[in-house]
Parts: C-alpha cells; sequence; structure tokens
C-alpha cells in the first residue's frame, strides 16, 4: 500500500519536473499539495533524492535563499540565473566558454556547469513599465500641491504642465480628459496604454503605480 501511494507521489514529482524544468522540494511540495494534500515535506525530500540518486534529476544552481533546487534536464548544460525572482534557464554557451576558460586558468580541467546571472526579461520589464507621469495642474490648486507631493514622496518622477500658465497645456489636457479641473494625472505605460486620473485620487494612484512596478 505504501509501495503503491509512493509511487504515486514519485509520479507526480516527475511529472511536475518536467513542465518547470526547475524547483526546489518547497516548490514541489506546495504543487503537489494542490491534488495531494497529504504530502509531506519529508516524502518530497524523499522522493527528490532517490530521482537524484537514480539519475532521473540532477542538481540545478541554487535558489537564491540558498535551497536545494533540482533540474529535470540531466544532461550537461549551462544556467542563466535572474538575481531578482531566482528564475533559471537553461542555455548553452560551454562550446564558446570553455575554450576561453581554459585559456585563463590553464593546466586546470573545467567540468562544472556554469551560471551566469543577471535580470531575467519579466523582472526588467517590470521596472520600466510605467514610462511617463504628466501632472496637469495649477499654482493655486491645494489638490494639485497633494498629488505632486505623493508622487515626491515616492521618488517617482513626473512632468508637472501649469495650466494656468500655459494655455496651450490647459488646452491638451481638455482634449484628453474631456474637461477642465485640475489636478489631472496620465500614466503612460510602456505597452502603449494611458491611464487617466482625475483629482487626487490617492486609491487609483497607488494601484496604477503598482500596477507599473509589478505586473
Ligand atoms: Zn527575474
Ligand atoms: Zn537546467
Amino acid at each position: 500500500m505504501a509501495l503503491v501511494r509512493n509511487t504515486k507521489y514519485t509520479e507526480a514529482v516527475i511529472s511536475y519536473m518536467d513542465l518547470v524544468r526547475h524547483a526546489t522540494n518547497t516548490d514541489i511540495e506546495k504543487y503537489l499539495r494542490r491534488a495531494y494534500p497529504t504530502i509531506t515535506a519529508t516524502t518530497v525530500h524523499r522522493i527528490t533524492a532517490r530521482l537524484v540518486e537514480q539519475g532521473r534529476l540532477r542538481m540545478a544552481p541554487a535558489y537564491l535563499d540558498g535551497s536545494m533546487r533540482f533540474d529535470a534536464n540531466t544532461s550537461d548544460h549551462d544556467h542563466f540565473m535572474c538575481n531578482t525572482c531566482g528564475d533559471l534557464r537553461d542555455v548553452s554557451i560551454r562550446d564558446e566558454v570553455i575554450p576561453l576558460l581554459k585559456k585563463g586558468i590553464e593546466g586546470c580541467s573545467v567540468n562544472g556547469s556554469l551560471v551566469i546571472s543577471g535580470t531575467c526579461k519579466k523582472c526588467n520589464d517590470e521596472r520600466t513599465s510605467i514610462m511617463n507621469i504628466t501632472v496637469y495642474s495649477t499654482q493655486t490648486c491645494p489638490y494639485c500641491q497633494m498629488v505632486k507631493k505623493w508622487f515626491d514622496d515616492r521618488d517617482i518622477k513626473y512632468t508637472e504642465h501649469l495650466v494656468d500658465k500655459n494655455p496651450v497645456a490647459a488646452q491638451y489636457m481638455v482634449t484628453l480628459s474631456g474637461q477642465r479641473g485640475v489636478p489631472f494625472t496620465t500614466i503612460e505605460m510602456e505597452d502603449g496604454i494611458v491611464e487617466k486620473v482625475l483629482g487626487f485620487d490617492q486609491p487609483t494612484l497607488e494601484r496604477l503605480t503598482q500596477q507599473g512596478a509589478k505586473s
């Protein structure tokens, strides 16, 4: 009975690893819990250790916090690792890099796998997803001061247009917003979407800037 259940869990670990390629015991446990609520960390540890022994999994570069990580790809390969999210990607650079490496450390033999680190595309995109913020304001309006202070406090850069001093900007704001009230803020995202915020609407500003920082 125990053997049967174990096989089922082992199959589940293999299927999961085939899907995600790289995972820690915690990742595996968390995922398998959805289908098998009774699976324990110890069981997952035992299964991954045995699969490594059997050569069905190999060790991948550790996760950012130092946790062991497993690799479904058991052939010799190298990795790109994101320093921000810890994501691993298989890369093949050894044919070009190892000859250069051998020149640099003459007499030593190279047999480990290479890990190149950096920031993955997803993490890069997250940081640049807000392109431009423009605040249309007047010199006298207290809510305009509040919007600008809100951005200043968060170190978020914006361009300001004083619509009481600049009739062209005033007209442009009316075109964009269909009204004359200030403050009026536009938040331009990298994907081309322009979000519009009328007044000092703190929840909306919060949501849009967080979205811009995360998604
Ligand atoms: Zn990343
Ligand atoms: Zn790998």
